[in-house]
């Protein structure tokens, strides 16, 4: 079986996050896409808004009706900081017959040489790398050991963030559409992000 792995903040899961993961389902013929919410990500300054356990709910409610997806929670319920590495090599283990990708938007293919351990990671897996207005998806400026370990798949340019969403919620505006109304429902009854 060959599984996406699609991690994330998930502050909140939205649309172009659900694009991107069946974009990349579709094009490189996996059997699932797994959404991962981070526990404590390593590369972001701030804390998420949302918490771990809401961040959670918003994947798995986002996750209903797909067949093709499945939430995972092993960052999260392992706690602590989540690196990549950690995560591959607990479901590598746990999962001996299954072959694993990331898929990852423009912003982390271009952050790529900062990941933890980065060296080891792409010994381990590949990559699907999906444009992302905004950024520049040039993979010259990219170590080769590491680009030749990242496949670019087509996407069509989706531009919303969970920055943009927080930002236009702490305005109170709408973000229909943005979520997935399940998602959109949960944030209200949850009170986050301001509503
Ligand atoms: P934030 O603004 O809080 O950083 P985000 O929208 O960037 O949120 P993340 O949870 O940080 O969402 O991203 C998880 C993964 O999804 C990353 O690999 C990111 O590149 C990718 N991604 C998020 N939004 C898009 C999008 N609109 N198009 C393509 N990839 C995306
Ligand atoms: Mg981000």
């Amino acid at each position: 079986m060959l599984v996406g792995i699609m991690g994330g903040t998930f502050d909140p899961i939205h649309t172009g996050h659900l694009i991107a993961a069946e974009r990349a389902r579709v094009e490189a013929d996996l059997d699932e896409v797994w959404l991962m919410p981070a526990n404590v990500p390593p590369h972001k300054p701030n804390a998420p808004k949302a918490t771990a356990k809401q961040r959670w709910e918003m994947v798995v409610v986002a996750a209903e009706g797909n067949p093709f997806f499945r939430p995972l929670d092993i960052e999260i319920g392992k706690g602590g900081v989540s690196y990549s590495i950690d995560t591959i090599e607990l479901l590598c283990a746990n999962n001996p017959n299954t072959e694993f990708v990331y898929i990852i938007g423009a912003d982390m293919v271009q952050y790529l040489p900062q990941w933890h351990r980065i060296d080891d990671i792409v010994r381990q897996i590949q990559f699907i790398g999906l444009a992302r207005p905004g950024y520049e998806l040039d993979m010259e400026k990219i170590p080769a050991h590491i680009r030749s370990r990242v496949k670019i798949l087509p996407m069509p340019l989706i531009d919303i963030s969970s920055t943009m969403i927080r930002e236009e919620m702490y305005k109170g505006r709408s973000v229909r559409y943005l979520v997935p109304d399940a998602v959109h429902t949960y944030m209200e009854v949850n009170r986050l992000y301001g509503s």
